[in-house]
Parts: C-alpha cells; sequence; structure tokens
C-alpha cells in the first residue's frame, strides 16, 4: 500500500472535475437515477482523447494543487516565450532598418 501524498507529483496536466451519474452498482442510492454519484476525476487529453481518471478522496487536494502548479508554471513559461518570440521580431526589424 503506497502512501498516499508521499509520491504525489509536483505536476499535473490536466483538471480536476466533478462527475454526478450512476456509478453502474445495482444497489447504490445512485442508481434510481434520482441522487446521482459524484466522483471527483482528473481529466486530461493524450492524443486528442480526453480522459479520466477517478481520484481517490485522499487525492483530491494534493491533486488539485499539482494542477495549480502546472498552471502556474505554464503561464509563467508561455509569457516568457512570448517576450522571447517579441525580442526576435523587434531584432530582425531593426537588423533590417540599419542594412
Ligand atoms: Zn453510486
Amino acid at each position: 500500500m503506497a502512501g498516499r501524498a508521499s509520491g504525489a507529483p509536483r505536476m499535473v496536466r490536466g483538471s480536476v472535475v466533478t462527475h454526478r451519474r450512476r456509478c453502474g452498482k445495482p444497489t447504490c442510492r445512485c442508481a434510481g437515477g434520482q441522487e446521482l454519484h459524484e466522483s471527483t476525476v482528473l481529466s486530461y487529453s493524450e492524443r486528442g482523447r480526453t480522459r479520466f481518471v477517478m481520484l481517490p478522496p485522499g487525492e483530491v487536494a494534493v491533486v488539485r494543487a499539482a494542477v495549480e502548479r502546472y498552471r502556474a508554471a505554464q503561464a509563467k513559461l508561455d509569457a516568457q516565450a512570448e517576450a522571447g518570440r517579441a525580442a526576435l521580431i523587434e531584432r530582425i526589424n531593426a537588423d533590417r532598418g540599419t542594412r
């Protein structure tokens, strides 16, 4: 039995979403379709397909935090890459002007 948080990844790509549906157990309260079963999943895309992985309750908070860290890191990376492109274009235009 692996420790829950011990192997938690620092970053996870995807989003944590709550699904409401029948879980499939005929004896469950959700079977009637009135009171649907809630499950928290990690939704992610892989090779163009959306996939889900069920999150045990003990994993939800750590996965949410890891998803947030990924979003923040990605936003920062995107900003750097945009600045890089702007600087490149500026340099190319300046070179053209002095030739
Ligand atoms: Zn159920």
